[in-house]
């Protein structure tokens, strides 16, 4: 396990000093695997496919399952250098999760879970406060994410570029929390190569931006 559960919050701060001490070595390396692993053909086919999709005269509803499939090709090169994995799921307790009504009607249709109206505009709570603090994602069950198929982008995009997920401990997004000096900056890399296709889904007059705990409430439940 990348965290140690018995492990006292002093031990957990004590090694989150020491990876601050080591600076910033072991992501630099793995992200020059990733570039390496994303060869320029790599590269300009996933870019034809992202052009393609992009120019697709069909509904965001139709376009954002494939667009998420486009993502888990990304997902499959740069895996073996992230901390990220399954069972991993400091993330899905501890921060705020935005997604986009498209996303949320996606998922419901998926689970057969109601999803809350929330009026147009950005919903979602910062860091410091909100439904998120202490409240693990609905979807998260038995330590796993069980809508893995749909989960929504920002799931798929973030990820941790480091040896095991010491900063995501909530010890550590607590100390991020509360700006203490011994908060650790968690080493994240982006799908940024996706984010104009997303925008060009979502950002609309209209959507509704929120946290997924906002959309789907823990006492939300189909009927
Ligand atoms: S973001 Fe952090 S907690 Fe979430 S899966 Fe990746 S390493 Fe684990
Ligand atoms: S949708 Fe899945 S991956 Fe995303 S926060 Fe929820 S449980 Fe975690």
């Amino acid at each position: 396990m990348e965290q140690r559960d018995s492990e006292s919050t002093d031990a957990i701060i004590q090694r989150l000093a020491e990876r601050q001490a080591e600076g910033r070595t072991e992501s630099k390396a793995r992200l020059a695997a990733i570039e390496r692993a994303m060869t320029p053909q790599w590269r300009a086919t996933m870019e034809a496919k992202i052009t393609r999709l992009n120019s697709e005269a069909s509904s965001p509803r139709s376009k954002l399952p494939k667009l998420y499939m486009l993502m888990e090709e990304v997902a499959a090169v740069r895996a073996p250098h992230l901390a990220c994995g399954p069972g991993c799921n400091a993330c899905c307790r501890t921060i705020p999760v935005e997604i986009s009504d498209l996303e949320a009607r996606h998922i419901a249709q998926a689970t057969g879970r109601t999803m809350a109206t929330l009026p147009p505009g950005r919903h979602t709570p910062a860091l410091t406060g909100g439904p998120h603090v202490n409240t693990p994602c609905p979807f998260l069950v038995a330590d796993m994410c069980s809508i893995y198929e749909h989960r929504p982008y920002n799931c798929r995009s973030l990820a941790v570029v480091d040896r095991d997920a010491l900063t995501c401990h909530e010890v550590n997004t607590n100390l991020t929390r509360t700006k203490d000096p011994r908060a650790v900056p968690v080493p994240m890399t982006k799908m940024q190569a996706f984010d104009p296709s997303y925008a060009a889904l979502t950002n609309r007059a209209g959507t509704v931006w929120a946290d997924i705990r906002q959309f789907f409430p823990a006492q939300s439940k189909s009927t």
